[in-house]
């Protein structure tokens, strides 16, 4: 913890859903939910608007659809979601140097590397609503909701209280009086099973937690996690802003245009991973305990999963043996569009510090054998050789139907195509860089 607030978290609001409201005006202000398109998919990211009718990340579609049956479902656009992300994150770079991304939507921004006359919070309140101005600028109206404070922990628990298109800052010093009322799973790693865990333990609030003694919390959590929140609750958080995350683990994935559903070739495709990390680390001379495996499901849910050797390694046979084992334990059936396989040196409780997200289509070299694949899913760019470019509205029964329109148009007309008309297309961006 720093004697300034000077840790910025920022967060955008509903960011896959917000994408496509702003690429299809017909939807602005209207719910819109990103995944639970398929059988057995969920929910990516609701809008507010859905938001309102009770979904939520990680619902089923099924329940999705019962809850808000009028809301638009769509399948999700990542090269649309990675364009926007990158443009924020140069807004956050040009802020300040040491910037470190969480997610493509996420990303923490050390103010003290930035070049600022101090770090009064007059001036990191301005210096942060500044920001969100910009990125709503630069991005085509996606707000983003900004925590300022004086450690990571509370920078991203302020970001959370006044989301949508908001701002906390936190002074110095008033840390605890905000953490103490708060419920345990406020603190990051803190799920449902280990949240119920401190329940049956009596503890809810942090301020019980802060009550535990460190020996109880090693005896009920282990001896990472237990020390690990009986400083968290303490608002004792002094991990640095990182800007060059390899630093902290070597990772490597691949994105897929096609979604997987071969388990065998996913396995093959991890063994693979896993023995280029391995080269990695021997030839950086590190290793590390901890293999973790990252998959994208096909509506963008991202999962990852974890296991601590009781040594450390840098052998590939070894930690691809655990990637196939911890991907054996996930439910792919719906496919899978990214698998990456990483290994940290730390024993580091936060998962979220294993990955960055940049480092796609690094073994590209693989062969992936074309799945068969939806034609015309749902939100998906299209463009009509005389109607110019729209999305899939819906289809079925042999017909496409599609909305023309984007960002720079108003909303547009709707027509009916047959599924193989040869003047409709999917549209792909053009290649970045
Ligand atoms: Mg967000």
């Amino acid at each position: 913890m720093r004697s300034t607030a000077s840790i910025l978290h920022l967060d955008l609001d509903a960011f896959f859903a917000a994408v496509e409201q702003r690429d299809k005006p017909s939807l602005r202000g209207k719910p819109v939910i990103v995944g639970g398109t398929g059988g057995r998919g969920v929910v990516s990211t609701a809008s507010y608007e859905a938001r309102r009718y009770g979904v939520g990340s990680a619902m089923s579609g099924r329940e999705a659809r019962a809850r808000c049956p009028h809301a638009a479902f769509l399948s999700g656009r990542f090269h649309a979601y990675r364009a926007t992300s990158k443009e924020v994150m140069r807004v956050l770079r040009d802020l300040s140097p040491l910037v470190e991304p969480l997610s493509l939507d996420e990303a923490f921004v050390d103010l003290a590397a930035a070049d600022l006359p101090d770090l009064e919070v007059a001036t990191v309140t301005e210096v942060g609503e500044q920001l969100r101005a910009r990125v709503r600028e630069v991005t085509g109206g996606i707000t983003a909701t900004v925590g300022i404070a004086s450690s990571k922990f509370l920078a991203k628990v302020a970001s959370e209280l006044d989301k949508p298109d908001g701002m906390t800052v936190v002074p110095p010093g008033t840390e605890l009086d905000l953490l103490r009322p708060m419920r345990v799973n406020v603190i990051p790693g803190v799920g449902p099973a280990t949240s119920e865990r401190l329940r049956r333990a009596g503890i809810h609030t942090i301020a019980e937690l802060e009550a535990v003694s460190e020996d109880e919390l090693v005896r009920l959590l282990g001896q990472a996690h237990g020390h690990g929140l009986w400083q968290l609750a303490r608002a004792q958080d002094h991990r640095p802003v990182v800007a060059e995350r390899e630093a902290k683990s070597i990772s490597v994935e691949g994105t897929y245009d096609t979604d997987l559903t071969d388990r065998r070739l996913m396995e093959g495709l991890l063994t693979r991973q896993a023995r280029e990390v391995g080269a990695r680390m021997r030839k950086n001379g590190t290793s590390g305990r901890t293999v973790t495996i990252k998959v994208r499901l096909y509506d963008f849910t991202t999962l990852s999963r974890s296991s601590t050797l009781p040594s450390p390694t840098d052998d590939g046979a070894t930690i691809a043996r655990v990637a196939r084992t911890l991907l054996g334990d996930l439910d792919t059936t719906g496919g899978v569009r990214l698998l990456g396989v990483g290994v940290s040196g730390l024993a580091d409780w936060v998962q979220e510090d294993l990955f960055g997200d940049t480092g796609e289509d690094e073994d590209d070299e693989v062969v992936v054998p074309e799945p068969p694949r939806r034609a015309w899913p749902p939100g998906a760019d299209v463009e009509h050789d005389e109607m110019g470019r729209g999305w899939v509205w819906g289809s079925g029964s042999g017909v496409v139907t599609v909305r023309f329109e984007t960002a720079d148009t108003p909303p547009g007309p709707v027509r009916s195509f047959r599924a193989d008309d040869p003047a409709l297309h999917r549209w792909e961006p053009p290649a970045e860089e």
